[in-house]
């Protein structure tokens, strides 16, 4: 099974992948975690992302294009994997049909997360990670069940996102709009597009994922929302 889930920043992406990746065995793949791992080591991609990503704007498609392609070839991805921001462009959308093509695989499904960009701001600026296990929280829609301790892993430590800072919030929003959104009549064109109420909570929004792939869900058809 093979997926993209497309929505803006903060609607709710890696924290979805995540649960997909346990509940199915598919790999996660985010090429934001991929390009803050290049920054963190220094590495000639980082360099070039750094100050990129901190502005909010898309990283250039050529570089995203093939990390992804190395990144599709490894073994955790043998059962199948969920794209979590990519692709951005249409010209990546375009990379992506092409690699699968040649790599003899099927896209499955696309599933667009629809949240509202005045409730996309309070989920970023509350967004925080477990600095050891990754696990993601937030402030107010997933707080850690004791205060300043991992549910997961006991770590006391946690990082924020550099780019989740209000001014830089408004730039990622607008690059999405400006930039992403073009992909949504592409893959409606292909009939692969769906819909969910990223708005819900977590586990609605996790349920209604399910019945898309559960195939419950006829074509580019809304859930509940325009
Ligand atoms: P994305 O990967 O699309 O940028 P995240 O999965 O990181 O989004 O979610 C952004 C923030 O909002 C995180 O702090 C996450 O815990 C929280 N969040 C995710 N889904 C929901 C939801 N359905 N309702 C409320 N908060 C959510
Ligand atoms: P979010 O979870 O808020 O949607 P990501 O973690 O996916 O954000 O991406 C963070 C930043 O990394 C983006 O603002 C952009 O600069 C860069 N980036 C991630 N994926 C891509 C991509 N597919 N194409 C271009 N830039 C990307
Ligand atoms: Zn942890």
């Amino acid at each position: 099974m093979n997926l993209i889930l497309l929505g803006p920043p903060g609607a709710g992406k890696g924290t979805q992948a995540k649960l997909l990746q346990d509940r199915h065995g598919v790999a996660q793949i985010s090429t934001g975690d991929m390009l803050r791992a290049e920054v963190r080591s220094g590495s000639e991609i980082g360099l070039q992302a750094k100050a990129i990503m901190e502005r909010g704007d898309l990283v250039p498609d050529a570089i995203i294009t093939a990390m992804l392609a190395l990144r599709v070839t490894k073994p955790d991805c043998a059962r199948g994997f969920i794209l979590d921001g990519f692709p951005r462009t249409v010209p990546q959308a375009e990379a992506l049909d092409v690699m699968l093509g040649e790599m003899g695989l099927a896209l499955h499904h696309v599933i667009e997360l629809k949240v509202d960009d005045g409730a996309l701001v309070e989920r970023i600026a509350g967004r925080f990670t477990c600095a050891s296990c990754g696990t993601g929280y937030h402030d107010r829609f997933k707080p850690t069940q004791q205060p300043g301790v991992c549910d997961v892993c006991g770590s006391h430590e946690f990082v924020r996102r550099a780019d989740d800072k209000a001014e830089t919030v408004a730039a990622r929003l607008d690059a999405y709009h400006r930039q992403t959104a073009p992909l949504l009549p592409y893959y409606a064109a292909q009939g692969k597009l769906k819909h969910v109420d990223g708005m819900a909570d977590m586990a609605t929004v996790s349920g209604q994922i399910e019945a898309v792939l559960e195939g419950q869900q006829s074509l580019d058809s809304g859930v509940g929302r325009a």
